[in-house]
């Protein structure tokens, strides 16, 4: 069992093949995260033919100057008819420029307020941004704990405790399997193994042995492989203990026995 808890596979032109190839592996589940309404309505359509694949929505910050006016109310309806599993992803990028501060700040407000609405867990996604970031979810959230997850998680030992200590979810990308990523792994060597989740980011940021290709869902277990290489632990360990962590965070025990 293995849980690939972030990848974008409906922005595939023909995701089967690739759903089947992870499938055959062993079971695993998917948290497909859709950043648009033709990603969600696809999303829509893999989740009924398949009971492992799970939808997340909401707008990536980068990509906030081309949002459709009514993605905000299709990701609330999504939320009110059960169709998502979690808001995500949402946050701060200020590494790229695309978005500006303020439109950033203004969204991730927007689905922080949707999370809490709908009781559902958050995906964030956040590249220079931890303090700002963390101070706006403490407001939303008036300092009351939430489920969330930090996707593709780059930050230092100091942000990840920023992130442990309000009850998230660490989540680990092929980034950990680079050459250069040395702190980072030091990192994920400091995070307790419950608070851990892994995923591919498909299509981007292929592991290590696959760099340069189109990421997929199968290439989560290089790194399930590298955490237990890390950790000094069995792989097999990792796949469980993430995949438990997953069903625990996006609350899909009730799915998990396929
Ligand atoms: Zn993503």
């Amino acid at each position: 069992m293995y849980f690939d808890s972030h990848a974008h596979v409906s922005g595939f032109t023909d995701p089967e093949p690739l759903l089947k190839r992870a499938q055959e592996k062993s079971p695993f589940h998917i948290m497909n995260i859709c950043t648009d309404e033709s990603t969600l309505e696809k999303g829509r359509s893999l989740a009924k033919r398949y009971p492992y694949f799970h939808n997340a929505a909401a707008t990536v910050p980068n990509d906030l100057k081309n949002i459709s006016p009514t993605m905000l109310s299709s990701v609330e309806e999504a939320a009110k008819k059960g169709w998502i599993s979690a808001i995500g992803e949402t946050g701060l990028d200020y590494y790229y420029d695309y978005a500006s501060k303020n439109l950033q700040e203004k969204y991730l407000r927007s689905y922080l307020k949707l999370a809490f609405t709908y009781t559902l867990p958050v995906i964030f996604h956040c590249r220079e941004a931890f303090q700002d970031l963390f101070q706006i979810a403490d407001e939303e959230s008036a300092h009351a704990h939430f489920p969330a997850v930090l996707h593709c998680f780059t930050g230092t030992m100091q942000e990840a405790e920023g992130v442990l200590k309000r009850g998230w979810h660490l989540s680990c990308s092929g980034i950990i399997t680079y050459k250069k990523s040395d702190l980072l792994r030091e990192v994920v060597k400091n995070v307790p193994l419950d608070r851990l989740l892994v995923e591919t980011d498909s299509p981007y940021l292929a592991p290590q042995s696959k760099r340069g290709k189109t990421n997929e869902p199968l290439y989560v277990l290089e790194v399930i492989e590298k955490i237990a290489e890390i950790k000094q632990i069995d792989p097999e360990i990792v796949q469980e203990q993430t995949y438990l962590n997953a069903l625990d965070l996006f609350s899909l025990h009730s799915s998990s026995n396929i």
